[in-house]
């Protein structure tokens, strides 16, 4: 992998390499889902763009067949402000509508892991973390809402980017749970990150949510004395190291080993991050049931509906929704339906209440969380498809800054004995994202990792 920073590329030669990398690897690896073969731009950064994010006059599948001829009328804003600098060569693939740990859930193909082509390159932005991995671009933009951009980028050895909610706009984005999403990136390092986030950042009038940034250059690290990190005591106890895969759980304690001489590491206790799993699963599909009463067969694709009736309208073009859809679907609607709405999704809220407060409270005496990105390294393709519960688990260590809206990195901080990426990821305060991405570039230089 290119070790040079972003803004050192020799670009023509960078697009050469990505071009070609796009035509011998992606019938292999299933990475894209549509490339841009003609929008080639030799002047520009190429690089990928997740396929629930919208670009102007192109086809935007959100990985679900329901979708497949949707062309998008407009931008996302993340593109519009990329526009400049950088030019997008493909879609990439993930779960259908981002729902999903591994890409298995795509209602076209599952994408390869780069270290293994038996094993998942994780979800739901697969695509764009083996884009990234496989030096199929030079960066990649996915999407956020419980670890889609971290967990993948921790199982394809490449860095992955989950900003502070608000901080980058959600306009064009397929709406998964609007109260979680964010865009995220996956790069190559975390300079390269902070790079493509001061393109990004700033108030935007389309998403009510953005905020004005206090930072204008992310580039520019700095730490001053020895920051203090937590770590969460709980994850120590049974139920959590019987989760986690022996080579997860070493090299969390060999990487704060390594990190010690920078860091100074405390113990916290953060017994909620047991419920972030379950609250989100509540909260995130009653969202994506509201989210998803826009496919009604008359707005968007469904070209399948037949229309001689207005049942068959509504009917017919659902056949399209791959089953994790559904279940979403029912799961949300089940959460929020009279009789049921306090013991479900209300109950949720209040828990993620908790947790917002808890950590915010924790970040009072710490400037940041240190953790595994996912309990497992990438795992083989169909060994978690049976029991959706058991996708779902993967993403304990990531929903809860989803939860609390704060920001998160996953950092490649080693191999497990079979040569599999592992990442470890940061938390900071909301709003803290220079810190973070400070910590996790001194992170970074400590690991050392090697992606070649
Ligand atoms: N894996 C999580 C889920 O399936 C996260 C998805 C996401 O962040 N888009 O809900």
């Amino acid at each position: 992998m290119n070790k040079k920073h972003i803004d050192e590329l020799n670009i023509a030669e960078e697009n050469k390499i990505v071009r070609d990398n796009i035509n011998n690897l992606n019938d292999e690896y299933n990475v894209y889902i549509t490339i841009f073969d003609d929008d080639f731009n030799k002047e520009k950064i190429p690089y990928a763009l997740k396929d629930n994010i919208s670009l102007k006059g192109k086809r935007m599948t959100a990985g679900s067949k329901y979708l497949k001829s949707y062309i998008s009328p407009y931008n996302a804003t993340v593109v519009d402000r990329l526009n400049d600098k950088y030019n997008v060569v493909g879609k990439t693939n993930l779960d259908s509508f981002a729902f999903g740990s591994s890409t298995e859930n795509s209602g076209y193909f599952i994408t390869k892991n780069p270290y293994d082509k038996s094993r998942v390159a994780g979800g739901s932005s697969g695509g764009s973390a083996a884009a990234v991995g496989l030096n199929m671009a030079t960066f990649a933009l996915g999407t956020d809402t419980g670890g889609s951009v971290r967990l993948p980028a921790s199982f394809c050895g490449v860095v992955g980017y989950k900003p502070t909610y608000g901080l980058l706009s959600r306009y064009g984005l397929a709406a998964m749970g609007s109260s979680l999403d964010v865009p995220g990136i996956i790069s190559r390092s975390v300079y390269d990150c902070s790079y493509v986030l001061n393109s990004l950042i700033s108030k935007d009038p389309k998403d009510v949510q953005t905020y004005e940034s206090e930072v204008n250059d992310f580039t520019q690290f700095n730490i001053s004395g020895k920051p203090k990190i937590g770590l969460i005591k709980e994850l120590n106890t049974q139920l959590f190291t019987n989760m986690m895969g022996k080579d997860v759980y070493s090299n969390y304690l060999s990487s704060i080993k390594l990190l010690s001489q920078d860091f100074d590491f405390v113990e916290i206790s953060f017994k909620d991050i047991e419920y972030s799993l379950p609250a989100y699963y509540i909260i995130t599909p009653s969202e994506i049931s509201s989210n998803m009463a826009r496919y009604d067969g008359i707005r968007f694709g469904g070209d399948e509906a037949k229309h001689n009736s207005i049942d068959e309208i509504y009917y017919s073009g659902r056949e399209l929704f791959e089953d994790e859809v559904k279940r979403r679907i029912f799961i949300g609607n089940f959460s929020l339906s009279s009789g049921y709405a306090d013991k479900y999704y209300e109950n949720a809220v209040s828990i993620r209440n908790e947790i917002r407060n808890k950590l915010s409270d924790i970040f009072n005496s710490i400037d940041a969380i240190f953790l595994p990105t996912s309990p497992n390294v990438a795992f083989e393709i169909g060994s978690k498809t049976t029991n959706p519960v058991e996708m779902y688990m993967e993403d304990i260590f990531t929903v809860s800054a989803n939860i609390a809206g704060i920001p998160a990195i996953s950092i490649p901080s080693g191999f497990n004995e079979k040569h599999l990426p592992i990442g470890m990821q940061l938390f900071a305060k909301r709003k803290d994202d220079f810190k973070l991405l400070s910590f996790a570039n001194r992170c970074e230089e400590i690991f050392n990792f090697n992606n070649d």
